[in-house]
């Protein structure tokens, strides 16, 4: 018998725990109906993953759910409490736009959240009008199941619907609701609340729903709130180092944008680097750069800091003992980091085993890259398919002597060259979301009504390692702008 307490037509599932929470991890607040809505996308692939039937929610009462008007059968809607430190700063947040309406029990029985992004006002939402703009929508969209196809832990989108509302930003924008699948929507900063906020019991449920959630083998621990602890910092540390190998940017990576489960959260104002520079910042409220590329794996550090020191109560009756437990992990968290990285770059040049010098090589070669203002990217691809034209990289007789090595080096492993172009191939995507093509497919969708260059994209987007032909176009990077491309929150 599957678990989950409800079966019907469009096949929800929901059986939802996180509402059996102590209170004052939410509200109970249902999405404000709205007056028409309308499926712009669905995603078949994920849907049907879901144990979700396509062909109703294609119909009428699809957008209904997905808008929110008629939540599906055994959703139990609510808004989620939470605190972050945003740019440094802590402050009381929780879902301002966002309602869960409950988890999903999937047919190969993982549970994921369900919830809707501007589906209304909800307790948390201070001074905001709760709702989202299709742009933004289809931007996180977009670039989401880039990620996931490009196997970066994610939040996946299921759905967007138009509101048939308008909704007033710097213009009136289109209105929109996104359905965004989770592997749960815990982050730091539901720590962080319920640390500030909460009672010492109230911490030890939501831990213990972390784990029974997201890290079961911990409550077989000695310690199981420490192997949380360091659980977390271990995905984290993979999943950062992802993103410096993909050059993905996430743009506000405060603590509330820092999930417990290892996936990537909020597509506000992230971007994906085309010349490669550490320095790089997409996001027009990032002024200082906290948040630049290179800055991402030390704000992880720090964000993790923040997330231990929630746990001091549960890691030791000593305050002491407490500390030292907490600073040990955290001190794994830039090792076990550049390990990941590591491993990865010397899939993404076809090196096998280690060897002392591959990290200098690596570096070598990033610093020429960044000196020449080579393409991140295409970049890794022209070493994968031994093309060397396009860029000024390849006039330096620097690069002439670390290519020797780099040679060298590959000469010295048993691997052939099948198999190290193998590993290339796989770890070097042919196709990123770049930014030009995002915004040419967001114009499209949204000022023209024309989805057709959405599709394109989501369809090369879907397969990075193909290194198919049609995939060629998609590949070039954008035509140098001025000034530079900029991001914007969307809220
Ligand atoms: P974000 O920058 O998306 O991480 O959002 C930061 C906080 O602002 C979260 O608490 C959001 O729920 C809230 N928020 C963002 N946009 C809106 C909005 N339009 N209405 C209400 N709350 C919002
Ligand atoms: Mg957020």
């Amino acid at each position: 018998m599957k678990e989950g307490n409800f079966k019907n037509e469009a096949g929800w599932n929901f059986h939802n725990r996180y509402g059996e929470l102590p209170p004052v991890f939410y509200k109970r607040q249902m999405p404000e109906p709205v007056r028409e809505p309308r499926l712009v996308i669905l995603n078949g692939g994920l849907a049907e993953s879901l144990g979700l039937d396509n062909r109703v929610l294609q119909s009428k009462s699809g957008a209904e759910a997905f808008a929110g008007n008629e939540p599906p059968e055994g959703a139990e809607p609510l808004a989620q409490a939470y605190a972050g430190h945003q740019f440094g700063h802590f402050t009381m947040l929780g879902d301002g736009r966002a309602i869960l309406l409950g988890e999903q029990i999937t047919p190969s029985g993982e549970r994921v959240d369900i919830q809707l992004k501007g589906a209304g006002r909800t307790p948390y939402s201070r001074g905001g009008d709760g709702r989202a703009g299709l742009g933004p929508m289809l931007r996180e969209y977009m670039i989401s199941e880039a990620m996931h196809a490009l196997g970066i832990p994610t939040t996946r989108s299921l759905a967007v619907v138009t509101t048939g509302e308008s909704i007033i930003r710097e213009t009136e924008q289109t209105g929109a609701i996104l359905t965004r699948v989770a592997a749960s929507h815990l982050r730091v900063g539901t720590f962080q609340y319920a640390s500030r906020f909460g009672s010492e019991g109230d911490l030890r449920a939501l831990a213990d729903y972390a784990i029974e959630r997201h890290y079961p083998e911990a409550a077989e621990a000695e310690n199981p709130y420490l192997a949380l602890l360091q659980g977390v910092i271990k995905r984290q540390a993979s999943l950062v180092a992802k993103w410096q190998l993909a050059g993905f940017i996430h743009g506000v990576m405060n603590t509330d944008n820092m999930t417990i489960s290892g996936e990537t959260i909020d597509y506000g104002p992230c971007a994906f680097m085309d010349t490669f520079d550490p320095s790089t910042v997409f996001s027009s409220i990032d002024r200082q750069g906290r948040y630049a590329y290179a800055n991402q794996p030390p704000i992880a550090g720090w964000n993790l800091a923040r997330f231990a020191e929630t746990l001091l109560p549960l890691l030791h009756e000593e305050e002491e003992k407490s500390l030292q437990l907490a600073q040990e992990a955290i001190s794994a968290f830039p090792k076990q980091y550049h390990s990941n990285w590591l491993k990865g770059m010397r899939a993404k040049l076809g090196l096998f085993g280690e060897e002392e010098e591959d990290k200098v090589l690596i570096e070598e070669l990033l610093g020429m890259m960044h000196e020449q203002k080579a393409d991140y990217t295409n970049t890794f691809r022209d070493l994968t398919f031994d093309r060397r034209e396009g860029s000024s990289l390849y006039d330096l007789e620097q690069f002439d002597g670390w290519e020797k090595r780099w040679q060298e080096r590959k000469d010295r492993q048993k691997e052939s060259r099948e198999e190290v172009l193998k590993s290339m191939k796989n770890s070097n995507p042919a196709v990123i979301p770049r930014n030009h093509r995002v915004e040419e497919a967001l114009e499209a969708a949204v000022e023209r009504g024309d989805l057709s260059v959405m599709m394109n994209l989501l369809e090369v987007l879907s397969k990075p390692y193909a290194h198919s032909s049609e995939q060629e176009e998609y590949s070039a990077p954008p035509p140098p702008t001025d000034p530079p491309y900029r991001t914007f929150c969307g809220t």
